[in-house]
C-alpha cells in the first residue's frame, strides 16, 4: 500500500509503501522511522509512520472500473441473447447485478484498508 507524507522542508509530498495493514505492524517489522529522499528539494527526511497517511488507490479503481465495464458488456450480451425469452427476467436482474455487486465490493475493500492505516497510531 502506498503511503504519504510531506517534507519537512519544502512541504511536497513524499511517498512510500509499506506491505504491512497498521502503523503499529509497520513500526514493529521495519522499525518506526521511515527514511525518505525528498525528489524536490534533495532533502533526506526521517519520517515517523504516525505521520504517513494512507489513500485509495488509483490502481483499484481502475481495477474496479474495469472489472464493472467487463461484467456490464458480459450482461448486455446475455441480456440481447435472452431478449426473446420471457421467462428470464429475474435472471437479467440478477445479470445486471453482477456488476455493480463487483465494482462495490473492489472498493469498500480498498477503503477499508485506508480507513484501518489512518485510523491507528503506532504509538497511541
Ligand atoms: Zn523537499
Amino acid at each position: 500500500m502506498n503511503i504519504y507524507s510531506e517534507c519537512i522542508k519544502c512541504s511536497e509530498e513524499l511517498a512510500a509503501k509499506t506491505l504491512y495493514e497498521t502503523r503499529g505492524e509497520h513500526a514493529m517489522r521495519k522499525g518506526e522511522v521511515i527514511e525518505i529522499q525528498c525528489a524536490t528539494c534533495r532533502t533526506l527526511n526521517n519520517i515517523h509512520i504516525d505521520e504517513f497517511k494512507a489513500k485509495e488507490s488509483k490502481t483499484v479503481k481502475v481495477l474496479a472500473l474495469s472489472a464493472f465495464i467487463g461484467t456490464f458488456v458480459f450482461a448486455v450480451v446475455a441480456f440481447l441473447w435472452l431478449i426473446y425469452e420471457k421467462d428470464v427476467v429475474m435472471i437479467w436482474y440478477g445479470v445486471f447485478g453482477v456488476p455493480f455487486l463487483i465494482y462495490g465490493s473492489i472498493l469498500v475493500y480498498d477503503r477499508k484498508r485506508v480507513s484501518l492505516f489512518n485510523r491507528r497510531y503506532s504509538k497511541r
